[in-house]
């Protein structure tokens, strides 16, 4: 099998509510997705699709990925897809970093292996551990006296697992938690994410004064060093995201033990092939994962949720229905969502296709 073509499309996604926002005064509404279509020799398609989550949010930005994927293509046609690993270090050698690009690639390729194989990615992935799995609920940030309508409105919606946005004024935060506390109800999973914007001072402040309530603390402070060192001092779990920018950071937070939990974003290491030895290594080591991505639609979300679903139960905190925060919907076959669960089916590769009624282009065809 070669690949003889590829086709990228661009969607438009806009956030299914007010207004997507989290600390540092980031809030979006629209967001631009990316979807590429590989064309083999064999007559099959793979397709994969990356939406970064506004441009501040990562190292990743929507006008870039045209410019890596036109950069990138000379460099894949021609290869059999199916030899995955060997594809990534091909694009690692044509092009440093912009992983977030080759993800598109590299989920397109898993896409194609599977249907090469006759079988769903989870099975190439190691296999399947989970029927339903649980799915967590943003709750943006807002002003505080409308966060616990919001967060009950997702209750209401059979959602168990919450990733409560935070970042206002530390004391505001606080306030905030401890109203929603008594709200808290027993085998609900609570996340407060800060998304980087406390100090490490602060980050202490809030975990003493909220001691008692049994909730995860995401991203506390901006850098890997302050979130370090609260952890040694932390009353709550430390869950680590944005500070983990490769397998390298990974492997240096599993070495200095700086977290109990993390967020594991399919674009923000290329692709399905290294997220797999990421959560590989994560599931080694006993931490759980939330597995998810920036932002994205269907084909995203079915490319995280193949990951997701063959992952050992102890270690899949959770996942995440992207694709259902958008009014547009880019693809048909997504994961099934069902009362804050969701399933990944048994077709083969991603289960899904592209709804090319709502993309523009192709923006560029090679
Ligand atoms: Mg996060």
């Amino acid at each position: 099998m070669r690949i003889i073509g590829l086709a990228a499309y661009r969607g438009e996604l806009h956030y299914d509510g007010a207004a997507y926002a989290f600390a540092g005064g980031r809030s979006y509404q629209q967001f631009t997705s990316t979807v590429v279509v590989l064309r083999t020799d064999t007559g099959l398609e793979g397709y994969g699709e990356v939406c970064p989550c506004g441009p501040s949010y990562m190292p990743a930005f929507a006008g870039g990925v045209p410019a890596c994927l036109e950069e990138l293509a000379p460099h894949i046609l021609g290869e059999d897809p199916r030899h995955t690993a060997r594809l990534t270090q091909r694009m690692d050698r044509a092009l440093e970093g912009h992983a977030y690009a080759k993800a598109a690639i590299d989920i397109a390729c898993w896409d194609l292996l599977g249907k090469a194989a006759g079988l769903p990615v989870h099975v190439l992935l190691g296999g399947r551990f989970h029927d339903r799995m649980p799915l967590h609920r943003i709750v943006p940030l807002a002003a505080p006296p409308a966060m616990p309508g919001l967060l009950q409105g997702y209750r209401d919606e059979g959602y168990r697992h919450f990733q409560i946005k935070l970042g206002h004024a530390v004391a505001d935060d606080i306030a905030l938690l401890r109203g929603l506390a008594s709200t808290f109800r027993p085998g609900e999973v609570w996340v407060g994410d800060v998304n980087g914007a406390w100090r490490g001072d602060e980050a202490a402040r809030v975990s003493r004064a909220l001691s008692s309530l049994d909730l995860f603390l995401e991203q506390p402070c901006a850098s890997y060093a302050e979130c370090l060192s609260f952890r040694r001092r932390a009353h709550h779990p430390v869950k680590l995201d944005e500070c983990l920018r490769d397998l390298e950071d990974v492997q240096r937070a599993l070495r200095d033990d700086a977290m109990d939990a993390m967020a594991l974003k399919v674009s923000k290491f290329g692709g399905l092939t290294r997220s797999r030895v990421i959560r590989d290594l994560c599931v080694a080591a006993g931490i759980p994962l939330t597995i998810e991505d920036a932002w994205g639609s269907g084909i995203a979300t079915a490319a995280y949720a193949q990951l997701a679903a063959s992952t050992p139960a102890p270690c899949l905190l959770n996942t995440t229905d992207l694709h259902r925060y958008n009014t547009t919907q880019l693809a048909h076959g997504a994961p099934d969502v069902e009362r804050g669960t969701m399933t990944v089916g048994d077709r083969p590769g991603l289960g899904v296709e592209p709804d090319y009624r709502q993309l523009q282009g192709p923006f560029l065809e090679v």
